[in-house]
């Protein structure tokens, strides 16, 4: 096995699973890991402690003049359950198929090791580094980096940076080298429609008083219009319309035909917003969904109730200028406008987050898809995801910096499912991308 790859597996064994407090310790012997190899690699490194469990920041000399550029990555993996769905142990990390096979394999151990790795073997090869590096290891991301954004804060002059890079995303399809530019952002609401003071006899009462479920029914469906078009007033108003360049862009990436989103999502038909391809809705286009609906009577065989109340959670995936306060704020407006009669409703608000975007073709956009295509040989797709990644929001934000997102997952890498994996194609790929990437962004 290549030193690289028993480093690897060295992370891969502890189960540093943030979310569960028997695990702390072995959270802290991970960044205790860290740690020691930063300092093996001849930079300085501290062990920050939060509220819960460290950060571990570490730095090279800075030499003025040259470009920051802060790495950053995060050591925690979530929970292995169901056990008994895993082929191997989960943090007994094995080789089988060209992939490595353990939990953190992709997500992220296997993707900030591989920058890890290419900053030593450039300390190694060059003596030093071409830029001023940050790299920060967070073990808190999958329980959403509650100290995070409080340490960004109390240290943004610390961490000042001309760049962020960030490989926690996805590849398109294998082989085809992905620059994320961008992000979704979100805002959630509950609301309850409320009828009569208790559940009601259908037959002595169903006709003279409202339904509440009935009610909730038609505010769900005065939402969208037939061609998939969100109903609420002035819910477009800030949305910038695709550049040509992007249309352009995605109608040739992989992954997200229609054909492709049959297979993977199983739905009998792909649906959406009229007049937008599906990478376009998914990536730059806001949405207004349904997460969950109940009321009444849920159990086995018929009950002849009139519920006293219904409830519905709904999400709005955001895009870039969409406020989430203001976009919560006409969706409740839209509810309160079309709510029938005979019922009444509570709105609460949920978490919320904004959409992120980057240009590309920045300087440092460039310097990445430069790096890309040299390692994968090929030029890169540039993409927006249809998920929120709110530390990188936090990090532009409080740091004021953009985030390259290089992502080296592959769709069939199972991050949070039994049998997360990680090709050994890509590890290695990703430590050549450090060491290009760095080069490139340091010229
Ligand atoms: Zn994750």
């Amino acid at each position: 096995m290549t030193p690289a790859l028993e480093d690897l597996f060295a992370v891969l064994r502890f189960p540093s699973i943030s979310t569960d407090s028997n695990h702390a310790s072995d959270v802290r012997a991970c960044a205790q890991w860290y740690v020691d190899k930063f300092k093996s690699m001849g930079l300085s490194v501290e062990l920050c402690e939060t509220a819960k469990h460290p950060i571990v920041l570490a730095k090279n000399e800075p030499v003025s003049g040259r470009k920051t550029v802060l790495i950053y990555g995060h050591y925690d993996v979530q929970p292995v359950d169901p056990i008994e769905l895993w082929d191997s142990a989960p943090f007994e990390p094995v080789i089988k198929d060209g992939k490595i096979w353990a939990r953190g394999a992709t997500d992220n151990k296997g993707q900030h090791m591989a920058h890890l790795l290419g900053v030593e073997e450039t300390i190694k090869e060059k003596g030093e580094l071409p830029v001023n590096l940050i790299f920060l290891l967070e073990g808190e991301e999958e329980i959403g980096s509650p100290n995070l954004p409080g340490f960004l804060e109390e240290r943004k002059e610390e961490l000042a940076c001309d760049v962020i890079a960030v490989s926690d995303t996805g590849m398109v399809a294998k082989g085809i080298p992905t620059l994320g530019y961008g992000l979704r952002g979100i805002t959630c609401c509950e609301v309850k429609v409320n009828g009569p003071d208790k559940d009601l006899h259908s037959g002595l009462y169903g006709g003279a008083v409202a339904n509440p479920a009935t009610a909730a029914a038609q505010l769900i469906a005065s939402l969208h219009d037939s061609e998939g078009k969100v109903a609420v007033e002035g819910f477009y108003d800030e949305v910038e319309p695709l550049a040509d360049w992007e249309r352009e862009m995605w109608s040739q990436v992989p992954g997200v035909s229609e054909s492709d989103l049959l297979e993977v999502t199983g739905s009998p038909a792909v649906f959406g917003e009229a007049g937008f391809s599906s990478a376009e809705r998914l990536w730059a286009r806001p949405t207004c969904e349904v997460n969950g609906m109940w009321g009444g009577y849920q159990g086995e065989g018929s009950k002849t109730v009139l519920p006293s109340y219904a409830c519905f959670k709904l999400s709005c995936r955001l895009v870039p200028d969409q406020e989430p306060e203001v976009i919560i704020a006409r969706v409740q407006k839209h509810l309160e406008a079309h709510l029938p009669t005979g019922v009444t409703m509570e709105f609460t608000p949920g978490h919320s987050g904004k959409a992120y975007v980057a240009d590309p073709h920045s300087e440092a956009g460039k310097a990445a898809q430069e790096a890309l295509e040299e390692v994968f040989g090929r030029p890169p797709v540039l993409i927006r995801e249809g998920g929120s990644i709110p530390i990188i929001q936090s990090m532009k934000e409080i740091l004021g910096t953009d985030t390259l997102m290089l992502g080296l997952a592959l769709p069939d890498c199972q991050i949070h499912s039994p049998n997360e994996n990680f090709t050994v194609e890509n590890f290695e790929a990703g430590i050549r991308l450090s060491k290009v990437l760095l080069e490139k962004l340091g010229a």
